[in-house]
């Protein structure tokens, strides 16, 4: 029997295909809308029109079914719109439960705009089973949504105990796995129906394609529905961001691993720094998450900290704008290593800290990061 391949096999290759027709080994970019009907009115080669879906989009699914261990994937224009397609395609009325600290845009979707679709939203402290447990209304609650590690706190949920949760009251658990990414957690194996990307963020990595996805375990009809939602309303992506999505899924395995490695050096460095309230990153020993992180995350803790400065808000904005380095700018998983003011982003009612930088390790020399950021804190007084 022929072994299967290993992960980073299937992305450097992007799954093996070669055309068919050229023999390229990298495929081509169908910027076809509309594809010919056979003579006899059939569709045989598989392909109809381009807003159910495009080669790529099938080939970076079947890419992304492989890293996942999925039955089934749906790529999408963005994150955000995988994510909504996650809670829309759910039977209503639908109760969820979700985190207190998660991507912002997300929990303010849930809470502002997912109520007028028959979508009602407990929110919890997700680094707690209990309450995680205490919040699902047996029969009504259709989804258990997480995210670990978190925006921007970096909380840890475990995720095969909340999925046990979860399947006892006959909901679903779904996880949004954007900072983990398939290189080091794959929550379907740990008992997840749905894992959701930005892949914005680490899958293509150079902060030049919005993109998003869902993968689901099973091929059943609450993933039907949810691709159903993307050909009927349009949130295919194209086929020029879908080609530079595959380029950039191929380094995928070099790139999480490095800054991985990067980020564990600048969380060291500055865990218990003279000018800092806190380091927060999971792959710190003394991080509430670090013990359930290690189990469920393999090979390194991610690329995302954050850093609490010393003398709140105005210190850490300060600080932000010391950097040279560091730029600051939203978004996360690039190359480039990105620092932001996140209460400024998340406004009134954020759960996160004024005095909070949310850093994202990007591939340069982390000595080079780390003077950068000590230099920061030092023009700071
Ligand atoms: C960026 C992000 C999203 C939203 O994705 P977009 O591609 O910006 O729509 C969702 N979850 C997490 C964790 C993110 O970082």
């Amino acid at each position: 029997m022929t072994k299967r391949l290993s992960p980073e096999t299937i992305a450097a290759q992007a799954g093996g295909a070669v055309d068919p027709v050229t023999g390229a080994i990298i495929p081509p970019i169908h910027l076809a809308t509309t594809f010919e009907r056979d003579p006899d009115n059939q569709y045989r080669r598989g392909y109809v029109y381009s807003r159910p879906d495009t080669p790529l989009t099938r080939q970076i699914e079947d890419v992304l079914c492989e890293l996942e261990h999925g039955a089934r994937a749906l790529l999408v224009g963005s994150g955000m719109s995988a994510a909504t397609a996650a809670f829309l395609a759910l039977e209503r009325p639908a109760h969820l439960v979700a985190p207190n600290v998660m991507y912002w845009g997300l929990k303010k979707w849930l809470a502002e705009d997912a109520p007028s679709y028959g979508i009602r939203t407990t929110f919890v402290d997700a680094t707690d089973l209990e309450a995680i447990r205490v919040a699902i209304e047996p029969g009504t609650t259709r989804m258990v949504w997480l995210e670990s590690p978190a925006n921007p706190l970096w909380g840890v949920t475990d995720i095969a105990a909340a999925a046990a949760l979860a399947h006892e009251a006959g909901a679903i658990l779904a996880v949004d796995s954007t900072i983990a990414t398939p290189v080091l957690t794959q929550p379907i194996s740990l008992g997840a129906d749905v894992v959701m990307h930005s892949a914005t963020k680490y899958l293509n990595g150079h902060s030049d394609v919005l993109a998003g996805a869902l993968v689901f375990a099973r091929a059943d009809a609450y993933a039907d529905r949810a691709a159903r939602f993307r050909s009927m309303v349009g949130t295919v992506i194209g086929p020029m961001e879908a080609s530079l999505l595959l380029r950039g899924m191929r380094t995928l395995h070099l790139r999480v691993r490095h800054q991985c490695r990067s980020a564990l050096q600048v969380a060291r460095h500055f865990d218990g720094h003279a000018r800092l309230e806190e380091t927060l990153y999971p792959g710190l020993p003394g991080d509430p998450g670090h013990a359930v992180a290690a189990r469920q995350m393999v090979g390194g803790f991610g690329g995302m900290l954050s850093i609490r400065v010393k003398g709140g808000e105005t210190a850490a904005i300060r600080a932000a704008a010391n950097l040279k380095v560091w730029k600051r700018a939203t978004s996360l998983g690039g190359v480039e290593s990105l620092v932001e003011h996140r209460a400024s982003v998340e406004g009134p009612g954020t759960p996160c800290p004024t005095d909070l930088l949310r850093l994202s390790v990007g591939l340069e020399d982390p000595a080079d990061l780390i003077a950068d950021l000590e230099q920061a804190l030092v023009a700071n007084t």
